[in-house]
C-alpha cells in the first residue's frame, strides 16, 4: 500500500490556485491542502504536518519568504522540500529565495510540465 503524500498550496491567485491544483492532481496518491492568506497557511503549516510546500512569493498579509523562514525554525519542517513559485524576475531575486531556505524556485507563468516534474522529483 502506498502512503498518501500531503501536499500543502498557498497562493491568492485563485485562478493560478486552480491551475495548480488541477497539474498536481493528477499526481498519484497524493492530498492537497491550500490556504489564499499566508497567516492561516503558516498556522495550518504549524499544526499540521506536510511533505511538500508551494509558496505563493508575493502575498497580500505576509510573504512567501517570510512563511518559509518560520517554517525553517521549526524542527519538522528543517528537510522537507519547499517550493517558490513568483513571477519575480530581477537580478538577485532567486538568489534571496534559495537563501531563505526555499528548495527551489517555479517562475510563472507556469510550465506545466516542468512544475509536475518538480514536484514529483520533490516528493521521492
Ligand atoms: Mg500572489
Amino acid at each position: 500500500m502506498t502512503e498518501e503524500k500531503q501536499i500543502f498550496i498557498v497562493e491568492d491567485n485563485e485562478k493560478n490556485l486552480e491551475l495548480f491544483k488541477a497539474v498536481l492532481g493528477t499526481i498519484p496518491n497524493i492530498n492537497i491542502s491550500t490556504s489564499i492568506t499566508g497567516k492561516e497557511g503558516l498556522q495550518y503549516l504549524k499544526t499540521n504536518y506536510l511533505d511538500i510546500i508551494i509558496l505563493d512569493i508575493q502575498l497580500p498579509d505576509m510573504n512567501g519568504i517570510d512563511i518559509c523562514k518560520e517554517l525553517r525554525k521549526l524542527d519538522k519542517y528543517k528537510k522537507t522540500p519547499i517550493l517558490a513559485v513568483t513571477s519575480f524576475a530581477m537580478k538577485g531575486d532567486k538568489e534571496r529565495i534559495l537563501e531563505a531556505g526555499f528548495n527551489d524556485y517555479i517562475p510563472k507563468p507556469l510550465q506545466i510540465k516542468e512544475f509536475r516534474e518538480s514536484v514529483i522529483k520533490y516528493l521521492e
